[in-house]
């Protein structure tokens, strides 16, 4: 008998199992792939160690992979700082507008947008403190009237496939007013609709003088480096190559698992596979399975190129808008990824719903020679990948499931169970999410 049986050694099982096995409890984690990680996997290729997709982790400072890190990790990984975001349009470069003063002067979009633009921000953040959560309004929504023109709709449409997987149509307004709610719930005294108005002015006024990405990060030697420290500071049992078939369940409350090998009878069970499919192996309330199935996963594709000359020379990464792409040079972070002399760049693009995978690795290359002509000539390496970000995209007309399920003792973990952040710095979100509610 396990005090907790955890489904899948990807960042969140691992994290959950990190936790509670800390706190004494005796930790089953089953995984149906032969490698723990998940989607946080590294790997050496013709000299060059690759990433499952580029990964910068935000929040560092104060955020919740940090506090799980002081609290729980007795190995901690090493964080490289990110630099600056710069928008590429064609050959001209803009550093990222991190705040309202700098977004005033940022030319990449005409004068008269950039007004609306900052009143619309305004407006909605008022809103936001009377209480609308916008959770079901688009980007789209708020620019659709406003007459804006192409290469500014051009950038929206970038920013709402970076920050939420789907383009402004789709992107709901509230993963934009997410960072105003970080850290300010817990200050103050006195909250309107949760939200602690100084603590909210103090965002707002951040939001006027906010520097850039001053905690963000690189994982030195690869983001399979954040597992191998979790690992190494775990104590529980852990089975590869085995999935998880059946959750067992008796009274509606929770009592083991089966796999293809053998049963496990555990007090509690926490499940890190996508959430939309969770039905699968456990039967749930049809009104509870239908708003599982809405959940979205997004596809992306990466190309990895080592060239033979340094193409990118600052520290930071770069967000283009056409082709819509994120790129970032890893070696300058770690030169150890890459053979001497050589420069290792992730270049990440979002995948429509249908597509056909040759034509989009071909658009993508040739929106890589578009802005660098003579870049083929010094590709020494080229690797691609496609893979699912974040378990469900920030969408409209969803709505993340939290850890809680309708069966007694079943619990979930992971991207797709909170609206919080994005990536690794959602996934620690929801383990901290996840333990709150067990303790
Ligand atoms: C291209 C790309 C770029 C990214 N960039 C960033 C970034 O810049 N910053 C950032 O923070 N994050 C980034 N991420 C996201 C981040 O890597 C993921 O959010 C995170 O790794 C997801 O972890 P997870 O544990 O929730 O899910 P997963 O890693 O998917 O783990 C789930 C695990 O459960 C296992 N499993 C599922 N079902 C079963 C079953 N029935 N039985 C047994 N095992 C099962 C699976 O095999 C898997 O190992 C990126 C991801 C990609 C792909």
């Amino acid at each position: 008998m396990y005090d907790a049986i955890i489904i899948g050694a990807g960042i969140s099982g691992l994290l959950s199992a990190l936790v509670l096995s800390k706190n004494e409890k005796k930790v089953l984690i089953l995984e149906k792939q032969e490698k723990l990680g998940g989607i946080c996997q590294s790997y050496k290729i013709n000299g060059y160690t690759v990433d499952n997709g580029p990964h910068i982790i935000t929040r560092l400072e104060n955020g919740p992979l940090r506090k799980l890190i002081i609290q729980y990790f007795d190995v901690s990984p090493d964080f490289i700082y990110h630099g600056e975001y710069y928008v590429r349009d064609k050959d001209k470069y803009y550093s990222f507008p991190w705040n309202l003063k700098s977004f005033s002067t940022f030319s990449l979009i005409p004068r008269k947008d950039r007004a609306v633009i900052l009143q619309i921000l305004i407006s909605t953040y008022g809103r936001r403190l009377m209480g609308e959560d916008f959770l079901n309004t688009s980007v789209y929504d708020l620019l659709e009237k406003r007459n804006i023109n192409k290469t500014t709709m051009r950038f929206v449409d970038t920013l709402c496939y970076f920050m939420t997987g789907v383009d402004s149509k789709k992107a709901s307004v509230a993963r934009f007013l997410d960072s105003l709610d970080y850290k300010s719930k817990s200050k103050g005294i006195i909250t309107i609709h949760g939200i602690d108005p100084q603590a909210y002015l103090s965002k707002i006024i951040k939001l006027l003088t906010k520097k850039g990405a001053e905690d963000q990060g690189y994982p030195k030697g690869g983001i399979r480096t954040i597992i191998n420290c979790i690992v190494q500071s775990l104590n529980a049992e852990i089975k590869t190559g085995e999935e998880v078939k059946e959750i067992l369940i008796e009274n509606n409350t929770v009592i083991g698992v089966k796999t293809q090998k053998r049963e496990y009878k555990g007090k509690i069970v926490i499940y890190s596979g996508y959430a939309s499919e969770l039905p699968n192996i456990v039967e749930v309330p049809e009104d509870y399975e239908r708003e599982l199935r809405k959940l979205e996963k997004v596809y992306t594709l990466t190309l990895w190129l080592g060239l033979n000359k340094k193409y990118f020379q600052r520290r930071g990464s770069e967000i283009w808008i056409d082709p819509k792409c994120w790129v970032v040079p890893v070696s300058n972070y770690d030169p150890d990824l890459a053979p001497e002399g050589k420069q290792l760049v992730g270049f990440g693009f979002v995948l429509p719903k249908e597509y056909n995978l040759e034509e989009e690795k071909k658009k993508a290359l040739d929106g890589i020679k578009r802005i660098f002509p003579e870049i083929e000539e010094d590709i020494d390496f080229m690797h691609w990948q496609v893979l699912v970000p974040e378990k469900a995209a920030w969408s409209i007309n969803q709505k993340m499931p939290g850890n809680v399920t309708p069966i007694k003792n079943l619990y979930l973990v992971g991207t797709d169970t909170t609206e919080k952040s994005m990536g690794i710095t959602r996934a620690s979100y929801s383990v901290l999410d996840l333990m709150e509610v067990i303790k």
